[in-house]
């Protein structure tokens, strides 16, 4: 060791005495940077629980009592520019609508139009899973609404009681008069498909179970898009410890967790699906919430390679658009027949987090949800030709039944 290293050695040691209020600096025969009380760790190891790495494979626990992470909000400090878009470029399309109770009346529905305006939304297509006299209740109070009546449209649900023999035609022939009544598509068919339907002799009723090829056939006959929303983010599958990044929403909703010993895995489901897109070619899918492979945009990129009746919505995963700028933008822009705007849970101030990671090339900015994800979006800066598909062409090309009067003024 030369004298120059052990007078840097040294003089390291001190300072971290100095803050710490620990040992004299005399410390001989500790490694660099090390002080009492901390804890060497081996090439490979973690930190133990309370401390966290302050030099290679030195652990230390800080000397106040550290926050939870409900508690720690640190203010950034960067000062970067900031382009807050109120309102998307282009009217848009939600095509994740939930607005469920909103579409019922008159007086909701001027509710609603006021939020959309506020955000620029044009048109709202409600996937509430409804069917029959609900549905036909609806569609009644939005042809009733002067304002409302191009903005809103209903998406049919689907029964997956008692699937068996017969349940097919009964499914087709619900769906037939759905859409007599208005219904534009078949939507959102729930995650509880695949989690917990169960058929009559008590088996989990599979995606892929032949039992349902009626429906998507029919789909495919009648030309209307399938919106199906399977399985959930792969952490909620996961076990929830400090290592899963989902770890404070499971914690705060545990009725989110899908504990294996009673729920099938992420992969069986994805498996599932990926059967059904693949046995229904002339059906067109809308795999909701980029089918929760938005933090693996390989796997999606797959998944549209190879189904090409699938189109996604990216509702509800914006936490992991935005994390990873670059290849986000790339994804768009390739995809960009394939991708459609979305939103899910009817929240107006929350459509603006979408606007601005679209539209803005800006960084390290706020999203609106901290348990969802702890960390900060950036915008992935989308040329005008490619926001355009995604807010309303690529729905309206789909959907045939939607209204277009909007975009061709
Ligand atoms: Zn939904």
């Amino acid at each position: 060791m030369s004298s120059r290293f052990v007078t840097i050695t040294t003089i390291v040691v001190a300072a971290f005495a100095a803050t710490a209020n620990a040992q004299p600096p005399s410390s001989a025969g500790r490694p660099p940077g090390q002080s009492s009380g901390d804890i060497q760790i081996k090439q490979g190891e973690s930190c133990p629980p309370g401390t966290t790495e302050v030099r290679p494979r030195i652990c230390r626990a800080p000397q106040s009592p550290a926050p939870s992470i409900l508690d720690y909000r640190p203010v950034s400090t960067l000062v970067t520019a900031e382009h807050l878009v109120p309102k998307a470029k282009y009217p848009a399309i939600d095509y994740h609508g939930h607005p469920n109770d909103l579409i019922t009346s008159a007086e909701g529905l001027n509710q609603l139009g006021a939020a959309l305006d506020g955000i620029n939304v044009q048109m709202m297509v409600a996937a509430d899973n409804v069917s029959g006299e609900r549905l036909v209740q609806s569609i009644a109070a939005i042809r009733a609404s002067t304002k409302m009546k191009d903005r809103v449209r209903v998406l049919a649900g689907v029964d997956f009681r008692n699937v068996g023999p017969g349940w097919g035609d009964k499914a087709v022939k619900q769906l037939e008069a759905d859409l007599a009544a208005g219904a534009v598509g078949i939507g959102e068919i729930s995650k509880s498909l695949g989690l917990s339907i169960r058929k009559p002799d008590g088996s989990r009723l599979h995606i892929d179970d032949p039992e349902l090829d009626p429906i998507w056939d029919a789909a495919a006959r009648l030309k209307i898009p399938v919106f199906i929303h399977t399985a959930d983010p792969e952490e909620f599958f996961k076990p929830v410890d400090y290592t899963n990044e989902r770890w404070l929403e499971l914690s705060l909703f545990p009725g989110r967790r899908y504990p294996q010993d009673q729920y099938p895995s992420f992969e069986e489901l994805m498996k599932e699906r990926d059967n059904l897109f693949r046995k229904h070619p002339k059906t067109t899918f809308v795999a909701a919430h980029m089918g929760w492979y938005a933090a693996d945009l390989g796997k999606l990129s797959k998944l549209l390679d190879a189904y090409p009746n699938v189109y996604t919505e990216m509702g509800a995963v914006l936490y992991d658009i935005g994390r990873q700028p670059r290849a986000a933008h790339d994804f768009f822009v390739k995809y960009q027949d394939r991708i459609m705007f979305g939103k899910d849970s009817f929240q107006p101030e929350e459509y603006p987090y979408y606007w601005r990671v679209f539209e803005t090339n800006d960084e390290y900015f706020d999203y609106y949800r901290h348990y969802h994800a702890f960390w900060k979006l950036y915008g992935i800066g989308l040329p005008d030709s490619v926001l355009k598909k995604v807010y309303y062409m690529n729905a309206l090309r789909i959907t045939p039944a939607l209204p277009r009067s909007a975009w061709s003024r």
